[in-house]
């Protein structure tokens, strides 16, 4: 069952969507899914993800970064493991069922919402073209359960928030990318926010939980104990789940722009 939180009288309350969950679109969708590091979009939504590939829909990545620098490897170097970063993703994205994959390559660890970074997202919007784009929440400072969000995933969101209003949808914006390389403007129709503390949706993905965890498998250099992480993601169970029928959820904000 697909859930939204809705405002009463001041106080949140979660409403069964039992006429229609909000991603019933009527025609397959593009959805370009923004995110900061090879990992994030499996960790984020991967259960989305799958859920979305599987009804049909066309989903691309962009990861900002290649996550270049999170290793206690001595040997390695960030060119190398940015190789291997980038390998674990496509493999995870093509489990989920993605149909292709942008990196930007930006040095893990040091993102900020520069112009630079809003321009070559709106450069991506603008060629993919996107209905719907999935990007992370930047005023996230900490999560639910008490750990520092990354750095690297508030300026993610900002650059990203950013780039889909005004600058891909206005023509003057950052002027080159449509005189030069002859890229129209773009409006994005909705935006969904992972990684919030004030989610608007709540999405069922029991049926695709395990290929979300699947796909987390083929990070294999950013696992250290997968039983470890196979028994943190099934304890993400909801509340009212029982141990026979485990119920998973993943939450957004929605925006609706167009
Ligand atoms: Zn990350």
């Amino acid at each position: 069952m697909d859930w939204r939180i809705e405002v009463r009288e001041g106080r949140e309350s979660l409403v069964a969507n039992t006429d229609q969950t909000p991603d019933a679109w009527l025609t397959p969708q593009r959805i370009l899914v923004v995110l900061a590091h090879p990992d994030d979009p499996e960790f984020f939504c991967g259960g989305t993800i799958n859920r979305w590939a599987i009804a049909g829909h066309q989903i691309v990545y962009c990861l900002l970064t290649c996550g270049d620098k999170g290793t206690k490897e001595r040997h390695l170097e960030s060119h190398e493991l940015c190789l291997i970063r980038q390998k674990e993703q496509r493999a995870a994205a093509k489990l989920l069922g993605v149909d292709e994959i942008y990196f930007l390559n930006y040095e893990d660890g040091y993102l900020i919402p520069s112009l630079e970074l809003r321009k070559d997202i709106t450069r991506i919007i603008r060629q993919v073209r996107p209905d719907i784009v999935v990007t992370c929440d930047p005023t996230t400072l900490y999560t639910q359960d008490a750990r520092l969000n990354h750095p690297d995933h508030r300026a993610a969101g900002q650059a990203v928030l950013d780039a889909v209003f005004p600058a891909a949808r206005d023509h003057l914006y950052f002027i080159e990318l449509w005189r030069d390389e002859k890229l129209e403007p773009h409006i994005v129709r909705e935006v969904w926010v992972c990684g919030t503390l004030e989610p608007d949706v709540v999405l069922d993905v029991t049926d695709t939980w395990n290929a979300k965890l699947m796909a987390l498998y083929e990070h294999k250099s950013q696992i250290a104990d997968p039983e470890k992480l196979k028994e943190r993601m099934l304890s993400r169970r909801t509340v009212d789940s029982t141990p026979e029928k485990p119920q998973y959820v993943e939450k957004f904000r929605r925006l609706v722009l167009g």
